[in-house]
């Protein structure tokens, strides 16, 4: 491909919402272009490097048995009500009406179709294990489109869906899947990391998550140093702390009269207390039960683990007139004492219990109450009272005695395991060995494709550009004759150009008749990993100029044996991504 005619328009300044690298330099590249909030095109380098990831994924899908097939994004309404998740996307999902009226959606994802689909096509056990994926866009209307690519509103992604007799062929499955993701992230040339996550609303028993480490990632990973243990931030389990113990015998509960304080810091203030001494009590409602949640005052809840201890059921904060008329006081003043009779659940994160003393709501408005003794003033014991860890993982946690370590990363996979949840509902069912109808067990993987574009570029670019792993560059190849205007030089680069396009390489060349600076700082921002340099001096002596642009120097190749010196680096970049 020659420069002067593909559409790169590189440019210098960059809007004001790319806030991270990858956002910034996707534009400053000419690679995307913005079409409204969370919607981009992708121009001739974006998708040139979109296709080659799409094609990694292919041939790793491919390779681990999957079937490659295509289902609609337009999508009935009615199965996404069949399996209740209509319900539970809410928002997120985009809905729209047809002329006929009739409801359909724009898949966030496919569980739905892919299991309407094998409750029709499978019927005997003679049919599985079976594994149907797709690689298409996905359309989530997010509250906050950002990031560009990484987090908008319509995107691609592969999602794969396989369906198994039993457990142990589900776990065959899953695997498979596990170790292409591995495959995948490694020939794209992207490091990651594993972790243990939250199967959240997709229902099911067990997920892993691939996370590409770095600082503008919205996920948190949680792991111990020794790499033994490893989940995000919705999954990590604590070691319950330590009980403390009190200095000498805590006088009973006090009410104090606390006017305009409203947040915990401001309470602390006017108590001269701590955070960490504090006790919030967060009213929940999960269908008709109400309960109350303790947590200590410097700690967050985790909803993914208060979702585990109601047995995989999610809680919504309870409104304004339920948490009055379950405390008696306004908003803001719920406390724990004398509260677990008045509430079907009372769920004690273990933080809470191990406080020797601590200080709360009073139940009462504008009141806090001091000296509350966790186990004497409010009850840790009892049939509807439950002690468990329900709050995110901090720094000084420990989990198995070793201490938490907390890292940042971008989610760019999720493998499940999601057993019966679909097919049960959809009827997905097939007859076993001995002619009984069994729901068939599902798992389900996803890969953000164009998650792996930018997390490529967070993770490999310097201030002049970005650095492409050569898997997933536009091209691999990039020429750069210094003055196209000088006979001799336009002409070795024209014939190596050639010599290399009829050995299958990607190259481009940069035949534009402007100036070597302009094109080099053009070459160090799109960042193609080998760039080959035709200039006065070199030429005349006989050679060119290679240089990989991880590296400051180039090397003098003689012109004659430059096509293959060239194909050598190739092969041994590639080869450094296929170990
Ligand atoms: P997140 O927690 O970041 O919103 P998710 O867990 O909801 O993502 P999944 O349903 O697991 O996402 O989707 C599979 C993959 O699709 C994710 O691992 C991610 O790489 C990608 N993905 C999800 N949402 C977006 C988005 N809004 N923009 C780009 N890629 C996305
Ligand atoms: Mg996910």
């Amino acid at each position: 491909m020659r420069y002067s005619q593909i559409l790169v328009p590189t440019v210098k300044e960059v809007p004001a919402d790319a806030e991270i690298p990858s956002h910034q330099l996707m534009i400053r590249a000419g690679l995307i272009r913005k079409v409204a909030s969370g919607t981009y095109t992708y121009l001739p380098l974006g998708w040139r490097t979109l296709r080659k990831i799409m094609q990694i994924v292919r041939e790793e899908m491919d390779r681990a048995g999957a079937q490659e097939i295509m289902v609609p994004c337009l999508q009935p309404r009615e199965l996404w009500q069949q399996t209740g998740r209509d319900a539970d996307y809410g928002e997120t999902m985009c809905r729209l009406q047809d002329r006929h009226g009739r409801w359909n959606v724009l898949g966030p994802t496919a569980e739905e179709v892919f299991t309407f689909h094998a409750s029709a096509e499978i019927n005997s056990y003679k049919q599985l294990p079976i594994n149907l994926y797709q690689i298409s866009p996905k359309f989530r209307d997010e509250f906050r489109p950002r990031f560009g690519v990484l987090r908008s509103r319509e995107f691609m992604m592969k999602d794969a869906y396989s369906f198994d007799a039993d457990e142990e062929s589900l776990h065959e499955s899953y695997m498979a899947m596990y170790n292409a993701y591995c495959r995948v992230f490694q020939r794209c040339g992207v490091e990651y990391v594993i972790v243990e996550a939250e199967t959240g609303e997709m229902g099911g028993s067990g997920s892993h998550q691939f996370t590409v480490p770095c600082e503008s990632g919205e996920d948190t990973t949680v792991y111990t140093e020794d790499g033994a243990y490893a989940a995000n931030l919705e999954k990590a389990a604590v070691d319950p702390l330590a009980k403390q113990t009190a200095d000498g015998e805590i006088p009973t509960p006090e009410n104090v009269h606390t006017p305009n304080v409203g947040t915990i810091e401001a309470v602390c203030g006017f108590l001269k207390t701590q955070p960490a001494e504090m006790i919030k009590t967060l009213i929940y409602a999960c269908d008709d039960d109400v309960l109350a949640v303790l947590i200590r005052g410097d700690h967050e809840l985790n909803p993914e683990k208060l979702t585990q201890v109601l047995g995989g059921v999610a809680a919504d904060l309870a409104d304004e007139a339920t948490i009055e008329k379950v405390t008696g006081a306004k908003v803001g003043f719920a406390g724990p004492v004398g509260l677990a009779d008045r509430v079907s659940k009372l769920i004690v994160d273990h933080a809470v219990a191990a406080l020797s003393v601590g200080v709360t709501g009073a139940n009462q408005a504008d009141y806090h109450t001091k000296n509350v003794v966790p186990g004497r003033d409010f009850p840790l014991e009892g049939d509807n009272i439950v002690v468990a860890d329900v709050r995110n993982a901090v720094q000084g946690d420990t989990y198995q005695g070793k201490p938490l370590l907390f890292k940042r990363g971008i989610e760019v996979g999720q493998v499940f395991k999601l057993g019966t949840k679909y097919s049960r509902k959809l009827g997905a069912t097939f007859l076993d060995e001995n002619g009984v109808d069994t729901p068939c067990l599902m798992g389900c993987y996803g890969i953000g494709i164009n998650r792996i574009m930018a997390s490529a570029i967070e993770l490999y670019h310097d201030k002049n550009g970005i650095v492409w792993p050569i898997s997933i560059a536009p091209f691999e190849v990039l020429i750069t004759p210094v003055n196209q205007d000088d006979e001799t030089i336009a002409q070795t680069a024209e014939t190596i150009y050639n010599q290399l396009t009829e050995a299958g390489v990607e190259v481009l060349l940069d035949d534009r008749s402007l100036r070597g600076g302009v094109k080099f700082k053009d070459a160090d921002l799109i960042g193609i990993p080998i760039r080959v340099t035709v200039g006065k001096k070199s030429v005349a002596e006989g050679n060119v100029e290679v240089k990989l642009r991880t590296d400051k120097d180039s090397a003098k190749t003689p012109i004659e044996g430059a096509a293959q010196t060239v194909l050598e680096l190739i092969q041994s970049l590639k080869s450094n991504l296929e170990k």
